[in-house]
């Protein structure tokens, strides 16, 4: 076969160098046609669309094209002619293909349209190959992408906080241990307790829940920081919301109060849909077209308007008043109550009709590094609710007097032993300081229009689920 220079699909088919010839190489979608003429729908992942690759019957003997079946490998020489078919610019006359491997039809999973997504969940080695994860995955990329472009052009430094931690603090979530210790003979003891001084840490580790606590310690040093990376959460929630290992994004930003908070978490989110609009247009469209008819209005609309700030008091009001009118919650709502996804969900899609932004929870609710307020009860904390989705950030303005944060500790029994480092960044020349984690697959969940989390990350970490 002839060398040529490989042109990716995606910028084949935007091109019209009609009569050169040119080399495409990738995945069999379908194949259709006759003896006398076929016609290959070609993928290489580089775009939802596909090529075609018009196989003259004359040119090419029969025997041979037999096993170029959907989910066969192709490298194919043609020259490239301006479309005949309506939905495609331009197409390949092939002049030479070779094969690189087979699928065979009787045993390849990827057959017909229309798998279910739960089936799709159970080949996650295969499912990126489907138009509909081509298409998240692509997206994801894109998203992680606009993340680092907009910290970066505002000034903010990418920070890595560690993923093996030993404080247990956070109070976000059960931690995974993380041991190199002998599970069938530990060492205990007289009391049972186990004996962590020959584990690697020479003590208890685990796996983090937050980049937060060590963002802290970033912010009031280079001022403005984000982190991005995995994050861990044994949590034993079967939710179309929960993952044990997602990633989140945390900006920490010294000199920050709520409100700036507030100003930053709205405008960063406003960024990353308007990048998925500029630069996702042909996966969205697939996606609203296959799934979600009102993806794409949603994202405009989401742009579009300024999201609601309102304190929890104010939204606790409305949802009692939800209820006196007959509206029925699963999840009893009172004063002092951690919201469901329900209630979230109702302030944003029936009662305003737009993301709210919910500040100043209970502090029991709430995790003990949030900023009192002068109430005694409550805590300069911001939820962005989102639709669809419900909590998409959690965030706060920090307690950054050393005495108040102290007490708030003694007061919950936080083990701080391991925690000095953290009380040093109130010791030692304190500032006002503000930030937030989104989940970034959450931001994925309302970006792609999927229903459930386990779809927009390639392989999901769930209860009782660790495969591929
Ligand atoms: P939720 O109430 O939804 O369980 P949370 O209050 O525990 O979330 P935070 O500790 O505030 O969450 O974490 C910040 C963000 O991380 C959340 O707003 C959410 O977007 C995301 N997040 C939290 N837990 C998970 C999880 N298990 N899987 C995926 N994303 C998560
Ligand atoms: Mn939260």
């Amino acid at each position: 076969m002839e060398t040529i220079k490989r042109t990716r699909i995606v910028d084949l088919l935007k091109g019209d160098a009609y009569g050169t010839t040119v080399n495409v190489k990738g995945w069999v979608r379908t194949r259709r046609g006759s003896k006398q003429v076929s016609f290959i729908a070609l993928n290489d992942g580089s775009t939802i669309n596909n090529v075609q690759i018009v196989v003259n019957g004359d040119n090419f003997d029969e025997e041979y094209m037999k096993p170029i079946t959907t989910g066969a490998s192709l490298s194919v020489n043609g020259i490239l002619v301006k479309s005949q078919g309506k939905g495609q610019s331009v197409e390949i006359q092939a002049t030479e293909i070779q094969i690189y491997g087979t699928a065979d039809p009787a045993t390849y999973p990827l057959q017909k349209k229309g798998h279910s997504m739960e089936f799709l969940r159970e080949i996650a080695h295969l499912r990126p190959r489907t138009n509909t994860f081509g298409a998240i995955f692509r997206i994801r990329h894109n998203m992680a992408y606009a993340i680092h472009k907009f910290f970066h052009e505002k000034g903010f430094f990418y920070f890595h906080t560690p993923l093996i931690t030993a404080s247990d603090c956070e109070g976000a979530g059960q931690m995974f241990q993380v041991t190199t210790m002998n599970l069938y003979n530990l060492k205990k003891d007289e009391k049972g307790s186990i004996i962590y001084d020959d584990d690697f840490f020479g003590k208890q580790a685990s796996l983090t829940v937050s980049g937060q606590l060590e963002g802290e310690l970033a912010a009031t040093a280079l001022g403005q920081i984000y982190t991005f990376g995995p994050t861990f959460r044994a949590e034993n929630s079967n939710t179309p919301r929960h993952l044990a290992e997602f990633w989140m994004i945390e900006p920490e930003m010294a000199f920050y109060d709520i409100a700036d908070n507030m100003d930053l978490a709205e405008e960063f989110i406003k960024y990353c849909v308007q990048w998925a609009l500029d630069n996702c247009k042909d996966d969205l469209q697939f996606l609203n077209d296959m799934f979600d008819k009102g993806l794409i209005t949603r994202l405009q609309d989401v742009i579009k308007e300024s999201f609601v700030r309102l304190p929890y008091t104010e939204g606790i009001k409305i949802l009692e008043e939800a209820v006196a009118n007959g509206h029925k919650f699963e999840f009893p709502v009172y004063w002092g109550v951690d919201l469901a996804a329900e209630h979230e969900r109702f302030l944003v899609e029936d009662h305003f009709k737009r993301p709210v932004i919910l500040t100043d929870y209970p502090k029991e609710i709430k995790a003990f590094y949030m900023k009192q307020n002068e109430d005694g009860k409550t805590v300069r904390a911001m939820d962005v609710l989102f639709p669809k989705i419900g909590e998409i950030i959690g965030g706060s303005e920090r307690e950054a007097d050393y005495d108040k944060l102290l007490n708030r500790i003694n007061e919950l029994k936080i083990p701080m032993k391991d925690m000095w480092w953290y009380l040093d960044t109130r010791r030692f020349g304190t500032v006002p300081h503000s930030g937030f984690g989104l989940g970034f697959e959450r931001l994925l969940l309302f970006v792609t229009g999927m229903t459930n989390i386990r779809d927009v990350i390639p392989f999901p970490r769930t209860p009782k689920n660790a495969d591929f």
